[in-house]
């Protein structure tokens, strides 16, 4: 039979079902839902091929196994609807563990019902919308009817899935033989680069008591909770270009989320720049508002790295003051900040010029109020603090961004997702999500899904 033969048995039946000229989305389904059964039962046949020439060895250990029955029955969901199959399950004696090698070669989970594609599709549905409002979108894209707190449990199992190989990664750091591994994860890197870490924090809504929302209000107590993610993206220089309109854009970068703390949130980090190549470079540049702990995290991991606080948010701190010193929107205000403005982003010294500024303010202005004078000190201990930190000049002229606008817009990518009105996590089910979600925009899918790595011809559309 060849592919003519095929598609005249399937028009004789689709014939027989359309009674008017119709809609060409309705043959478009038309022939998905007549070819579905075909498809199922050669895929049922395909697996049971696989199964059957599946060796019995241990998947962990190679090792042979004791054999306890060669034909156990396995029911999958797969996108062409459930199939059947039988394969071999056996006894590590090494790992002293059992094993149905073949569900492991087919990328079959223990007591999970979904195919790896039925396991994707719930995955990358949850990644753009809550449960309840992806079922519609996934029966029209694919055709399958995925019930919501299906889909929910099955993205649940993949996100632990992808927390798993998270936490493989951060254990890593761990020991040398772990951080050569991750070191050749950085492959094809120029000569010389520089490395750009940017890292700031956002907060997330989590609630503890679920279920006692009624009770714990009628006693005027909340559930919800907000919760720190720490969050940094990692990018090689060279990686960064600037479109025609001036906006900077970045071809490839990594992502860091997590609201374990800082000190995980570290390990996590430096995982993640071993694997794009801190290791292979002098050069690293961190960039971040002037936050402390990330700065001690800088300290801890990347003692020669080179610092510099967001040139936006010095910006800020001296609008702030100028304001309270000369009145909110003032003209004075504007007269008195914009110099050291200038004076910050030209000037090789421009932070220790605008030190010496404040520094006079108090012989300059006589009549400060106590707290134009708080204000004022405050910002000196600011600039004393950072002052090193601002050598913006010399940043633009080596082509270095002074801003941490990168890291800014990885917040606001993960907050879209998991800042919705009305949303809120369980601490056990953010973490997992937020692995998920990151491994995801790694480019790392393929470590869960080995499929997406494998190129398969689909047609490809040219709708220009
Ligand atoms: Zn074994």
């Amino acid at each position: 039979m060849n592919e003519d033969e095929v598609a005249t048995w399937l028009v004789e039946r689709a014939m027989a079902r359309i009674k008017h000229p119709t809609d060409m989305g309705t043959l478009e389904n038309l022939v998905d839902e007549l070819s579905l059964e075909c498809r199922r039962r050669a895929l049922q046949r395909l697996v049971q091929h696989c199964a059957d020439a599946q060796a019995m060895n241990c998947p962990i250990c190679n090792r042979s196994l004791l054999v306890e029955a060669r034909h156990r029955l396995r029911e999958v969901n797969s996108c062409s609807g459930p199939i059947q199959f039988k394969r071999g399950y056996g006894f590590c004696e090494h790992c002293g563990t059992y094993f149905h090698p073949a569900d492991r070669t087919l990328g079959l989970q223990e007591r999970a019902p979904a195919s790896p594609r039925v396991q994707e599709i719930c995955a990358l549905s949850a990644l753009r919308a809550p449960a309840g409002q992806a079922q519609d979108d996934v029966r029209r894209l694919t055709g399958i009817n995925l019930d919501p707190s299906t889909l929910h449990r099955e993205a649940r199992r993949q996100g632990k899935r992808a927390l798993a190989l998270r936490d493989r990664d951060e254990q890593r750091t761990q020991t040398p033989e772990g951080l050569a591994q991750l070191a050749a994860q950085a492959t094809a890197l120029p000569d010389d680069f520089t490395l750009i870490i940017q890292i700031d924090a956002w907060n997330i809504r989590e609630r503890d008591h679920w279920g006692q929302t009624e009770a714990f209000r009628a006693i005027g107590k909340d559930t919800g909770r907000w919760h720190w993610v720490y969050t940094a993206t990692l990018f090689r220089l060279d990686q960064r270009a600037t479109t025609a309109s001036g906006r900077p854009v970045i071809s490839q970068r990594g992502f860091v989320a997590t609201r374990k703390g800082v000190e995980s949130f570290q390990r996590q980090l430096y995982a993640e720049a071993v694997g794009r190549g801190v290791l292979s470079t002098q050069k690293v540049l961190i960039l971040a508002d002037g936050a402390i702990w990330i700065w001690n995290i800088a300290k801890d991991r990347f003692k020669d790295a080179l610092q510099r606080v967001d040139l936006y948010h010095v910006q800020e701190h001296l609008w702030g003051l100028a304001n309270q010193l000369f009145g909110q929107g003032s003209h004075e205000a504007r007269q008195w900040v914009l110099p050291y403005l200038q004076k910050l982003k030209n000037h090789s010294n421009g932070a220790l010029e605008v030190l010496q500024g404040l520094e006079q303010i108090k012989v300059v202005i006589k009549k400060l109020t106590a707290d134009q004078q708080k204000a004022v000190d405050r910002e000196i201990n600011y600039f004393q603090q950072h002052q090193n930190r601002m050598d913006y000049k010399n940043g633009k002229n080596l082509g270095q961004p002074v801003g941490s606008g990168a890291v800014e817009s990885t917040c606001s990518q993960y907050q879209r997702r998991f800042k919705l009105t009305g949303q809120f996590w369980s601490l056990a089910g953010d973490e997992d999500f937020l692995a998920l979600f990151t491994l995801h925009h790694n480019g790392r899918w393929s470590q869960l899904f080995p499929h997406d790595a494998k190129q398969i011809s689909m047609p490809s559309l040219h709708l220009n």
